[in-house]
């Protein structure tokens, strides 16, 4: 089964990218919900957080630098701003490629639905 996100890295599938590395691509999320919403993903295909090796730790890295970057590129780090990985059925996982979701630009209600 072809992976929608492995897809959006390969560049078989557009998408809007905001931030590329050899290891990282973050995009803008097709249905947003909020001003800001960022997609955030490692180039390799990794099923959920869970899947995460512990030699993956240089990629954890990258994927937060990746975050950094974009918080500031997006101009959030006075406002603030939430990240997400919905992990499995009952996490609302929908693509199961590790993904980490970049929301800003609003205030963002807690406790989520
Ligand atoms: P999740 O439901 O947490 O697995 O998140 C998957 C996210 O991927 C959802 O917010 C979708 O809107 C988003 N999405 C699905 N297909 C695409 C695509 N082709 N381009 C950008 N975002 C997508
Ligand atoms: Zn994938």
């Amino acid at each position: 089964m072809t992976c929608i996100f492995c897809e959006i890295v390969n560049k078989n599938i557009p998408s809007n990218i905001v931030y590329e590395t050899d290891d990282v691509l973050a995009f803008e999320d097709i249905s947003p919900q909020a001003p800001v919403h960022i997609l955030i993903i490692p180039k390799k295909h990794i099923a959920n957080v869970l899947e995460i090796e512990s030699n993956d730790g240089k990629l954890l890295e990258y994927l937060l630098e990746a975050i950094r970057v974009l918080v500031a590129k997006f101009d959030l780090n006075e406002r603030g701003f939430r990240v997400v990985t919905n992990t499995g059925d009952e996490g609302g996982q929908t693509v199961h490629h590790l993904h980490f979701h970049l929301l800003g630009g609003r205030p963002l209600s807690w406790p989520p639905g």
